[in-house]
């Protein structure tokens, strides 16, 4: 049932995506091989896109996922981490309830192994939820798909040699996104709060905003030094450059919108307006176009949206 809704979700991304991205080409990357990347020490990352990038932690305590994908891969994902070592896997963070990071859940939980994440990633996945993008309703995760431990702020792991910090980013990506601070090996997997691809996809259904994902972006280049490695939600590998030239992006683009609001005038006459035409040639080229990206600035400062009517479930 789980895959079913994987590949339904996914046949959705494709429609969705179709003359933004190449359907067929999303569609033979789902069948091959999860990309294995050392990133630094004993952290690893998985890159399958569509679905996002896994962090592994790999070492005498055995092995922790940051972020798990979509249910078909979880086979994939055992079988790239049996290439890295012997050992169990026995932590899977979530650090937002979207299916591209929660997805192998329900297979990882069946199978004991101990799922976190933030308090309002458990309460999305307890209930239906719906996507203003997709315009589709995702129903109630299984109850061994939910996180069994959660937390409100921050909370540390002390793992592989590792001090890990974990820290809540308010109202970014969606309501219940983290970021992973692996201290000593000097890398941050950032979840969707961070994506290295253009323009992101602010969730507003779940709480997420231009502002909170601008404050999540800053406060990320609090916690880098010198020689962070990041990992972005989706997208390859950044370093502090890159993550000032996103944060400058998004402080650009809600600025250009939000001065057209100002002029009183309506989300069609600023989406004709193209506020940021100086933007797209370097940034609208991907996942999320320009149109919708003012969308959801638009959205966020406003709060002016509405549930969609009858939108599909998919299962
Ligand atoms: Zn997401």
């Amino acid at each position: 049932m789980n895959s079913v809704r994987a590949i339904v979700i996914l046949a959705l991304f494709c429609m969705q995506l179709a003359g933004v991205m190449n359907a067929h080409a999303q569609g033979r990357k789902m069948e091959g091989d999860i990309e294995s990347v050392q990133v630094r020490d004993n952290i690893y990352m998985f890159v399958m896109e569509p679905a996002g990038n896994v962090a592994v932690s790999v070492g005498e305590d055995g092995v922790a996922l940051v972020d798990d994908q979509f249910a078909p891969m979880t086979e994939r994902i055992k079988t790239a981490v049996a290439e890295l070592t012997d050992k169990p896997i026995r932590y899977v963070f979530n650090t937002h309830w979207h299916g591209d990071h929660t997805g192998s859940n329900q297979n990882f939980g069946k199978q004991g192994l101990v799922i976190v994440a933030h308090d309002n990633v458990r309460q999305r996945m307890s209930a239906e939820q719906f996507h203003l993008f997709f315009k589709a309703r995702s129903p109630a995760s299984p109850p061994e798909a939910l996180p069994v431990i959660t937390f409100s702020d921050t909370m540390t792991f002390y793992f592989n040699g590792d001090v890990i910090d974990v820290v809540h980013m308010p109202n970014a990506h969606t309501d219940g996104d983290s970021v992973l601070h692996f201290r000593n090996a000097d890398v941050i997997h950032t979840g969707d709060v961070f994506i290295n691809r253009g323009y992101p996809l602010i969730d507003i259904a779940s709480d997420g905003s231009i502002q909170g994902q601008i404050t999540a972006t800053n406060r990320l280049l609090d916690m880098m030094g010198p020689d962070t490695i990041v990992i972005p939600g989706h997208g390859p590998l950044a370093d502090k450059a890159r993550v000032l030239a996103i944060r400058d992006m998004l402080v650009t683009a809600r600025m250009s919108v939000a001065e057209l609001i100002s002029q009183g005038k309506t989300l069609d006459e600023i989406i004709a307006a193209k506020p940021l035409a100086e933007l797209d040639p370097e940034w609208g080229q991907g996942f999320v176009r320009a149109k919708y990206f003012v969308q959801i600035i638009y959205q966020s400062e406003t709060g002016d949206w509405e549930k969609p009517e009858g939108m599909p479930l998919v299962p």
